[in-house]
């Protein structure tokens, strides 16, 4: 038997433009593997859901083009399960495609360690991002920690070309292995009674559906600088779901729109912007490749010594959307039922979090990790730190979004807190009344209710009394 070629899939479920795909392909028949292990199940629910689904239509599609082989899915620690594996089929060399957080590389590391007594090794391949870290230095060799030079310099250098096309025909490994049926497949049983609103509202999955998405996206694009903002309306790409777990690459992404932005001129300042969005999820990766913590500590160090409150009885009310602020349990209920968030939408209820209720930035970031579909570690990371004021590049803390006005500003006719917000202004949408069927039954929750318009300047003074107090406190020191 021909030894096959072992794709160890973590992230990036797509045919086109997938270097580590391509290489197991040359290596011999293609046997691709998803171990279900430690990592994957310490993910939140809700995007492991979505990890799922993009799982099954990978592996509907490699079936088409194999004559039925799909992908193996066995359970269990993959440092444990694939070096055995390759050494029986005598394969010497594991291609992944690459996702630089701290737990891959920890788990990266492990792999290494138990490949190398039988002279096998594991190969990393891009895939993920636009530009490779490495490419991307500041004068002094280091890493940027501001956008704006970032982002001049992936233009200048232009990101990598997208590698080859999806391959027609592939050649399966014919090795008999015993794997879990990916249809019968659960690997979110914790999500409950959210389970059916995600399955409702969640747009559909895969390759096809992240590239019918995106030229749809490009065919509106002139309407997305005046659009963006507007949590009414439909003018972003709605790409982040499929970025996130790698059913299209950034490349290709790149690649496509700048061709539609030259052969549709009338579109090419709104893909000129949509880029500098895509633009703002490498730097996230960058970042989080310099400060692998990100996640977990403040970029800038200082800020751990600010007063956020730890075991505040508010988080409660802002994890289940009853804050009495109509933006913020409106996005907060958009996210429970969708798995997403408007991103004006999800920078007023961070703000809302940290600055109002002067709640840990950590614990917002751990309830959107729990409940988005498009959660990504370093987008997440990057932007509550920008919010809260401690990340490298962050809104400064005295900036408090005031949510009744972004609200005006954002949603002048009231649409989107319609929408999702069961109750708010006596209109109810069918969107809004799921809500209260899929939340747990001990919520016990009625109408929603405003709270006091008080709130809002006793929040804004009760933080800008807190930083007054850090200041003083961090410049004694
Ligand atoms: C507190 C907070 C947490 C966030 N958590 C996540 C997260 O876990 N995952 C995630 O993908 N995005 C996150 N974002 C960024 C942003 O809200 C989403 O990327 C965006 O709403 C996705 O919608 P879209 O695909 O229609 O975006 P578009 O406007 O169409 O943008 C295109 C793509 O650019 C990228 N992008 C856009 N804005 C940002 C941004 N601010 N930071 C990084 N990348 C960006 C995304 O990949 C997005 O799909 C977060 C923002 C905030 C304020």
């Amino acid at each position: 038997m021909t030894a096959p070629g072992i794709l160890w899939l973590t992230r990036d479920f797509r045919l086109h433009d997938n270097p580590a795909l391509q290489a197991a392909i040359a290596d011999g028949p293609l046997l691709p593997v998803f171990i279900i292990d430690r990592l994957t199940m310490t993910q939140g629910a809700a995007s492991r859901w979505r990890l799922m689904r993009a799982l099954q239509s990978l592996d509907a599609t490699l079936r088409q083009r194999t004559g039925g082989k799909g992908i193996t899915i066995l359970r269990g620690e993959a440092d444990e399960i694939l070096p055995p594996l390759m050494k029986r089929l005598g394969v010497r060399r594991l291609h992944q495609s690459d996702w630089p957080t701290s737990e891959m590389r920890t788990l990266q590391g492990r792999m290494r360690a138990a490949l190398r007594p039988a002279g096998a090794e594991l190969v990393l391949h891009p895939g993920h991002l636009l530009v490779h870290p490495r490419a991307i230095r500041t004068g002094n060799g280091g890493a940027y920690r501001v956008y704006s030079p970032f982002a001049r310099a992936v233009r200048q250098l232009g990101p990598d070309r997208p590698a080859a096309d999806a391959p027609r025909r592939i050649t399966a490994c014919t090795e008999p292995l015993q794997g879990l049926d990916p249809l019968k497949l659960d690997l979110a049983p914790d999500l409950h009674r959210g389970r059916a609103a995600l399955e409702q509202f969640a747009p559909p999955a895969g390759e096809g559906a992240a590239l019918a998405r995106l030229d749809d996206f490009l065919d509106r694009a002139s309407a997305y600088p005046g659009g963006r903002d507007r949590p009414d309306l439909d003018a972003t790409s709605g790409l982040s779901d499929h970025l996130a777990v790698g059913e299209i690459s950034p490349r290709v992404v790149w690649a496509r729109a700048m061709l539609r932005a030259e052969v549709s001129p009338e579109h090419a300042a709104g893909i000129g912007k949509f880029l500098s969005e895509v633009i703002w999820r490498d730097f996230s990766w960058h970042l989080l490749i310099e400060f692998p913590q990100m996640p977990v500590a403040c970029c800038r160090p200082e800020w751990e010594g600010f007063p956020w409150r730890k075991d505040a009885p508010e988080l409660i009310g802002w994890q289940r959307a009853e804050t009495g602020v109509a933006l913020v349990d409106a996005g907060l209920r958009q996210m429970w039922l969708t798995g997403r968030m408007h991103n004006r939408v999800r920078m007023v209820v961070a703000s809302w979090l940290t600055k109002h209720l002067l709640i840990d930035w950590r614990a917002g970031l751990a309830h959107f990790a729990d409940c988005l579909t498009d959660w990504d570690p370093a987008a997440n990371a990057m932007n509550w730190q920008w919010v809260a004021g401690c990340g490298p590049n962050a809104a400064p803390y005295f900036r408090i979004f005031n949510p009744e006005r972004r609200a005006e500003q954002y949603d002048p006719q009231g649409d989107y807190r319609r929408r999702w917000l069961a109750g708010f202004d006596g209109a109810s949408c069918p969107e809004a009344e799921v809500w209260l069927q899929s939340i747990p039954p001990a919520w016990n929750r009625g109408p929603w209710l405003p709270g006091p318009p008080s709130m809002l300047a006793k929040g804004r003074n009760a933080a800008l009394a807190a930083l007054a107090q850090f200041r003083a406190t961090i410049s004694e020191t």
